[in-house]
C-alpha cells in the first residue's frame, strides 16, 4: 500500500504532528489540493471527507481569536436542518455528538468532520475570521 508507506515515513519525520496535518501543509503553500492529496485525504477520512469539505464550501467555519493573546478557537456549521454550530480545536477536541461517539468512546475515527473542515479551512485560507476580546474569549471557553 504506497499510501500508508508514505504515511509511514513522514510520521517518522515530524513525530510531534498528527499525521494527517502533515498531509494537509502542502496546501498550506498553494491554495490548491491535488488529486493524490485527495486520494489520501480520502483513504483516511471516508464520508468525513466529503461531508467536511460541504461545510467549508458554504463558508462554515469561523476562527476566533482573542486579543491580545491570539488564542483562538474553532466555530464550524454542523449539517444538520437546525444549522447549530460547535466549538472545536482541531486537534484535540469538538462539541459534537460524533466526538464523543465515534471517537472517544469508540475510536474508530481520527477526527469528527468539524474538525477536519476547520484544518482543511484553515490550510486554504477558507476561514471567516473573527477577532474578539480575551475576556470575550474566555467566556466561550467557559462553555466547553
Ligand atoms: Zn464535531
Amino acid at each position: 500500500m504506497v499510501f500508508l508507506d508514505h504515511l509511514h515515513v513522514r510520521r517518522l519525520d515530524f513525530p510531534d504532528f498528527p499525521f494527517s496535518l502533515l498531509l494537509v501543509r502542502p496546501m498550506l503553500r498553494t491554495g490548491t489540493v491535488t488529486d493524490e492529496q485527495l486520494s489520501i485525504l480520502h483513504f483516511l477520512f471516508g464520508k468525513n471527507l466529503e461531508r467536511a469539505t460541504r461545510i467549508v464550501d458554504q463558508r462554515g467555519v469561523k476562527r476566533i481569536s482573542g486579543e491580545p493573546s491570539g488564542r483562538s478557537i474553532f466555530q464550524v456549521v454542523g449539517e444538520s436542518r437546525r444549522k447549530e454550530e460547535y466549538l472545536c480545536f482541531p486537534e484535540h477536541y469538538c462539541g459534537c455528538y460524533s466526538f464523543f461517539y465515534d471517537i472517544v468512546n469508540r475510536g474508530e475515527q481520527l477526527c469528527c468532520k468539524h474538525q477536519l473542515a476547520a484544518r482543511l479551512a484553515a490550510s486554504l485560507g477558507a476561514c471567516t475570521e473573527v477577532r474578539v476580546s480575551d475576556e470575550q474569549l474566555a467566556v466561550l471557553f467557559s462553555k466547553l
